[in-house]
């Protein structure tokens, strides 16, 4: 026998002037974080910045009886550099939904603090202290594998400095840039 229904969760989604997208409304909290999942993974061609699952009492006289679950924020990924990741909450975690790319960020399950992150693309995985530094190891992992093929073999302590110092430039710049586009848009 199916149980009382007492909630139903709603993934919405909304545009930089605020305006609100409803995708659906669900009895089951787990449909309604597929259909955002799915929506977030095409968002490429919407100019959607913000999502987030709502909750609704059902029965229920009153004002407090909507509340947000989750909220989501969309912005520059650290390795691909697409408009593709998306942040939940206040950096509790974010993953890009570009397909080719797919890096995350998380709180560690059990031990609250660590943090991991990861670029599935390059199977690589690493550790953290906070949010912050897992976000710098994303930007680091994609330097280091755009600098890997010229960085074999460097003939001598002044071109290695060179590299290392490029290396460390160019982890400035991918900074600057998902700074300056947070920023601008
Ligand atoms: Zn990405």
């Amino acid at each position: 026998m199916e149980g009382v229904l007492k909630q139903v969760f709603a993934p919405i989604v909304a545009t930089p002037g605020g305006s609100e997208t409803t995708l659906g409304v669900f009895s089951k909290e787990e449909d309604a974080w597929d259909v955002l999942r799915a929506f977030l993974a095409k968002a490429g061609e919407t100019d959607i910045v913000s999502g987030n699952i709502t909750v609704w009492e059902i029965d229920y006289v009153g004002e407090d009886g909507q509340f947000i679950l989750a909220e989501f924020d969309r912005n520059p990924c650290p390795v691909c550099e697409e408009r593709s990741f998306w942040v939940e909450g206040d950096n509790e975690r974010a993953r890009c939904y570009n397909l080719r790319c797919g890096s995350w960020i998380e709180q560690n399950t059990f031990d609250s603090s660590r943090w991991d992150c990861g670029w599935p693309a390059a199977n690589w995985e690493k550790r953290a202290d906070d949010y912050k530094q897992a976000f710098r190891r994303l930007i680091e992992m994609r330097a280091q594998s755009t600098s890997a093929g010229t960085e074999h073999r460097m003939p001598s302590r002044e071109a290695w400095l060179n590299e290392k110092d490029r290396e460390r430039r160019t982890i400035q710049q991918n900074k600057f840039n998902s700074l300056n586009e947070d920023i601008t848009e």
